[in-house]
């Protein structure tokens, strides 16, 4: 199990996710380390992408260079996943972006599924469920099955703080999907929040 649940010890994002659960962080700079922190874990959970060569000429030769071979779909849970998404998009500009959006109900805490616009036939060999915060992993659980259904083989989840609770959830579900996480933290407080975490994802980086 442990080798499917990274957490980064990488010291840009032990400072960055430090900074994000700050009180003091305002919105502007919520945003942006919502986006570093994004791209730190996709460069982490990339690094098995295949290559393919390719000869490439430069000013001075002919050389022998690669290329990723993979398609690759990002899968933003809306609408706090929306700035992972287009930080990761300046590292890989093709990928598909599918929004999926999921509300938790307040009293059950069940995620209930409001935009899903996807095809019955996906293009894409990776798909990466992208969603700040993993709690009971409702969310992530109802992503995943949409896309098992449609017969994506590889699933990866990136999420920047989790509860022990998501966790061990999709572990139990989905033994397959590894989890890319920038912290993982004591536990879920009695209406669903992670603690210590940061609050609400969504509220603080879109100011409402
Ligand atoms: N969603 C959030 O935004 N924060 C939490 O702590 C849990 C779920």
């Amino acid at each position: 199990m442990a080798e499917m649940v990274h957490v980064s010890r990488h010291p840009l994002a032990l400072d960055k996710v430090t900074r994000l659960r700050d009180t003091r962080t305002l919105p502007k700079e919520f945003r942006e380390l919502v986006a570093d922190l994004a791209r730190l874990l996709f460069v982490e959970a990339s690094a098995d992408l295949p290559v393919t060569s390719i000869q490439v000429t430069t000013p001075m030769a002919t050389c022998t260079g690669h290329v990723v071979a993979a398609r690759i779909g990002l899968f933003p849970i809306l609408r706090a996943g929306l700035g992972m998404a287009n930080a990761i998009l300046d590292l890989v500009p093709t990928a598909q972006v599918w929004h999926l959006g999921l509300y938790r109900d307040h009293e059950s805490l069940e995620p209930v599924e409001y935009y899903n616009k996807l095809p019955a036939e996906l293009d894409i060999d990776l798909a990466i469920v992208l969603d700040p915060m993993l709690a009971t992993g409702g969310s992530a659980s109802v992503v995943m099955e949409i896309l098992t259904k449609r017969r994506i083989s590889r699933i990866k989840f990136l999420g920047l703080i989790a509860a022990p609770e998501g966790v061990d959830r999709i572990r139990e579900e989905f033994p397959d999907v590894p989890l890319h996480l920038a912290a993982l933290d004591s536990h879920l407080n009695e209406i669903g929040y992670i603690v210590p975490g940061l609050g609400d994802a969504g509220d603080r980086q879109f100011a409402t």
